[in-house]
């Protein structure tokens, strides 16, 4: 799947759409998802272009992996979670996982007890 410079995301790194950050650097983006499912519920995307965690891992720099991860970790810093009560990283990819929008990102949920991973 190539990267689809319109999506959402794409717009949010091209100060096309307003958002609120949380943190920035040259690796990676953190603000608050527009519709959050927790308490605390913060979307971490990486600067480049990349569809999916396939595609980053596939794709990026060593040096763009390793900045992303490091800065989702400042983030957690940020938020105050670590060693605190936990939180959640999910990474949705593809249709089985109902991604909505096509740029790699990692949510945080945190904030109250989040219940099982999954309902079946
Ligand atoms: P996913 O299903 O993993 O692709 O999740 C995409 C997430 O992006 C959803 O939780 C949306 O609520 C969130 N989202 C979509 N547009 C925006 C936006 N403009 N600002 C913040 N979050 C957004």
């Amino acid at each position: 799947m190539s990267y689809d410079t319109h999506n959402i995301f794409a717009k949010i790194l091209k100060g096309d759409i307003p958002f609120e950050a949380l943190y920035q650097d040259e690796f990676a983006v953190a603000f608050p998802d527009i519709n959050p499912r927790a308490k605390v519920h913060v979307l971490v995307i990486p600067t480049g272009p990349y569809v999916s965690s396939e595609d980053f891992h596939a794709r990026a720099r060593d040096a763009e992996i390793v900045g992303y991860y490091r800065a989702l970790d400042k983030v957690l810093e940020i938020l105050n979670l670590k060693g605190n009560s936990g939180y959640r990283l999910l990474s949705n990819s593809g249709k089985d996982a109902k991604q909505e929008v096509p740029h790699f990102h990692t949510h945080i949920f945190a904030g109250q007890d989040l219940g099982p991973m999954l309902c079946v």
